[in-house]
């Protein structure tokens, strides 16, 4: 239990969602000190926060959850945002995480402070001091809101969809959603029967796929219950089936497929030539995100909801106006523009031994060794940090991985008797190089889109650009040799302490990574 007058712990966690709470059991089945900080007041994350209608996951529950802790009661192949938030509320209490917890408080700073070895992390509570910091903070926690002229004159109300207001009785109102990714293919269906009027204001078109939802069986999840040995195998299943449609990502010719079948879809769903031309991307299946719905396009269809591709010139007291010289009237504005993901705010927040931010370091361009770590950043671990996103599957894969990478570093620590660990710059260099050259050819910077997996230098530095049990196995060689480590107690043979112990000379790294 957590002393009030305590500020200082071994390991400090910032979040509570998959990547925090999973650190957080590693951590505590290690038997180490550790805090976890969130922001907001209760566990969860990013599925504590998206709360808006028709929220849930496009990766099927048995995959979308702890390896370690498997949920029989799914009660959906692709589960509601509401039960993925009581999944990780449950985890938190099956693994006993809550003492640990200190809700309410928000980072707003944290600095190496290389004399003393250890992380200063100012909060809105006070500052802490830990040896560790792992920032589980997501890549998805800061809602984008594009500076659009006139915003501030708008007389209606005005959201995002990460900050959904359920105060606001969208019934008979006239309501525009800018934006058609993820987040509003999801909210926009399950909307539209109930407003008068809804404008979608469309400036690309998603490539979208049938979802294969069902409800599960009662009998199925009594199954499961009983049997966790047949789940797994399931979760093992899908797991393959989920690697191999990576594919197409990897080899866009092969992404055709993927193309035709969604032409087909859409075909299928919408019978107005008009609005099927609309809505038919122009460019290569996967380079943005693949969608999933079989509500979507339906809903676009509706009588009471128009499509306009006509870009936005400013907002105005009484609602949106287009270069067409068309104004939208109407009394709500929803913002479906995602987030801040190659600029997230908490790369400005941490500093590292030299007092440079990583926002600073990376100058636009996140990068780090095994996507966790940062030359120059102590003791610092990023889960789903740079290249560390997915396509194509769970990322609750990708974050076990790096908890491991986490574990491991700790454990070498504690081995060696030293303070502090951090990549060597060359072998970070040397990664992400690696990670370049299996991103050319990709769909992702080769299909002739713009998204948010390219940063303001034109790299892409969000996804990963290779299956999952690559990062896996690359992950679990933790390599000593890639790292620098400090603080080594004094060598009782030799006599002399080393303040700094290179474990192997700089340029004898692993060319990685070789198993993408
Ligand atoms: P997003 O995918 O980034 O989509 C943002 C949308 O807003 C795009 O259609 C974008 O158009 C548009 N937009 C942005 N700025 C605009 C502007 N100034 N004017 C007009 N349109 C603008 O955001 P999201 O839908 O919130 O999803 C973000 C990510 O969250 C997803 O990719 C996914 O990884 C995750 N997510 C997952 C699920 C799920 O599992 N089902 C659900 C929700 C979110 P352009 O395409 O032209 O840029």
């Amino acid at each position: 239990m957590i002393e009030d007058s305590s500020r200082q712990v071994r390991v400090l966690v910032v979040g509570s969602g998959f990547s925090g709470l999973g650190a957080a059991i590693r951590l505590k089945e290690a038997g180490e000190d550790f805090v976890i900080l969130d922001k907001t007041d209760d566990i969860g994350g990013t599925w504590a926060v998206n709360t808006y209608p028709g929220c849930m996951c496009d990766v099927p529950s048995h995959l979308y959850s702890f390896s370690f802790a498997l949920n029989p009661h799914w009660s959906r192949v692709f589960s509601p945002q509401p039960e993925i938030w009581d999944y990780l509320r449950d985890c938190a209490d099956r693994f006993s995480l809550r003492p640990h917890i200190r809700f309410g408080t928000e980072v707003t700073g944290a600095q190496w402070d290389d004399a003393r070895q250890q992380w200063q992390v100012d909060t809105t509570d006070g500052t802490w001091t830990a040896d560790v910091l792992v920032a589980g903070t997501g890549a998805l926690s800061a809602p984008a809101v594009p500076s659009l002229p006139g915003l501030d004159t708008f007389e209606g109300k005005v959201f995002h969809s990460a900050r959904w207001d359920h105060t606001h009785d969208l019934t008979g109102r006239r309501v525009a959603v800018i934006g058609t990714g993820a987040s509003a293919i999801q909210f926009i269906p399950e909307i539209a029967p109930q407003v008068k009027q809804l404008t979608v204001l469309q400036r690309t078109p998603p490539w979208v796929m049938s979802r294969r939802d069902r409800e599960m069986r009662p009998a199925e999840q009594r199954l499961y219950a009983r049997l966790p040995g047949l789940q797994r195998l399931l979760r093992t299943a899908i797991y393959w089936v989920r690697e191999v449609q990576g594919i197409f990502f990897l080899h866009p010719r092969l992404g055709r497929l993927g193309s035709h079948l969604s032409r087909q879809h859409l075909h299928r769903q919408v019978a107005d030539p008009e609005l099927r031309a609309k809505l038919t991307p122009n460019f290569a299946f996967g380079c943005k995100r693949v969608l999933m719905s079989n509500t979507y396009y339906p809903a676009l269809a509706r009588p009471n909801v128009k499509v306009e591709t006509q870009a936005i010139e400013e907002v105005r007291p009484e609602g949106i106006a287009t270069t067409d010289g068309a104004v939208h009237e109407v009394d709500t504005i929803i913002f479906g523009t995602g987030f801040h993901v190659t600029d997230a705010p908490i790369a400005g927040l941490v500093r590292g031994r030299d007092g440079r931010s990583l926002a600073e370091h990376w100058a636009g361009s996140p990068q780090a060794y095994l996507g966790t770590a940062v030359a120059g950043f102590p003791n610092l671990f990023l889960p789903l940090g740079p290249n560390t996103g997915l396509g194509h599957t769970s990322v609750v894969l990708m974050i076990e991985s790096q908890i491991g990478y986490l574990m491991a570093a700790l454990a070498h620590l504690r081995r060696t008797g030293a303070k502090t660990i951090e990549p060597r710059p060359e072998a970070q260099a040397t990664f992400v190089r690696a990670v370049d050259r299996k991103m050319r050819g990709t769909t992702w910077v080769a299909g002739g889109c713009s998204s948010w997996y390219l940063d303001s230098t034109g790299r892409n530095s969000t996804l990963w650009p290779g299956y999952t049990f690559g990062f896996r196995r690359l992950l679990a060689r933790f390599d000593p040799a890639a790292h620098a480590i400090s603080g080594v107690a004094p060598d009782p043979v030799a006599g002399a302490s080393t303040v700094t112990a290179p474990v192997a000379a700089a340029g004898t790294e692993r060319e990685e990574p070789q198993s993408c």
